[in-house]
């Protein structure tokens, strides 16, 4: 564990890195035979943290990847994408529409009001993505409910579910369908809850090894406590 320009670095097994800040803002490398992907890039003034981290793990950053729209994930990508000219950027494709400044909602989805904060970036992605792509070693799954188009990844290597504001383990592992009464984030933000938890329980189904959130500490084998959560979500309906 070390730190840098207020960016702590956790690895986790062989290919995954925590980038941390303020102990509760998350985002992750993850190591390809190629260079690292990161995923997320949390608050902004987090740039020179995230390079000197890779550097830390002398690797280059040739993919960035945003797994939703709000400003703790992709809040230092322009400044990110200002110092790596080179890399292969990708948005979800229904969050892309967020990321531009387009808020409105598809006659299909839910009318709710997207909660929480909401960023437009300069940045053009190079690809967008949706479920069932492929990036580098991770698989690009459904993560919607949190915003409209939230996406998570599991790492085909390991198991290691990148579950993004799907699930937190701030304050204790629970589905962002529920705020959590003490810690709020991320179940304050999130749109649509029956989506949300429709969604927690579909990556829960995937029978993760490793999971690892946007905002807490990074659980292994978590099943059993996934289980537990879903089904105290269960005894509130
Ligand atoms: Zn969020």
């Amino acid at each position: 564990m070390r730190d840098a320009y207020g960016v702590r670095s956790t690895a986790h097994g062989a290919n995954l890195i925590q980038l941390t800040r303020l102990g509760s803002i998350n985002a992750f490398f993850v190591r390809e035979d190629d260079g690292l992907t990161l995923v997320d890039t949390m608050i902004p003034g987090s740039a020179k943290g995230v390079l000197a981290a890779a550097r830390v793990v002398g690797a280059p950053i040739v993919r960035l990847v945003i797994t939703h729209a709000h400003g703790d994930h992709a809040g230092s990508l322009d400044a990110l994408v200002e110092r790596l000219p080179a890399v292969e950027v990708a948005f979800p494709a229904r969050d892309a529409r967020f990321l531009r400044g387009d808020k409105t909602l598809d006659p299909d989805e839910p009318q709710d009001k997207p909660r929480g904060g909401y960023v437009t970036v300069d940045t053009r992605p190079t690809r967008e993505l949706s479920p069932g792509d492929r990036l580098g070693s991770l698989e690009v799954l459904d993560a919607r409910g949190h915003t409209p188009g939230q996406i998570a990844f599991l790492d085909t290597r390991d198991r290691t579910l990148i579950a993004a504001d799907s699930w937190s383990t701030l304050g204790g592992l629970q589905p962002a369908s529920l705020t959590h009464p003490r810690v709020l984030v991320p179940g304050i933000a999130t749109w649509h809850r029956p989506t949300a938890q429709a969604s927690a329980a579909a990556l829960r189904d995937l029978r993760p090894a490793r999971l690892a959130v946007g905002h807490g500490r990074v659980l292994e084998q978590p099943g059993p406590a996934m289980d537990a959560a879903l089904a105290r979500v269960e005894d509130l309906e």
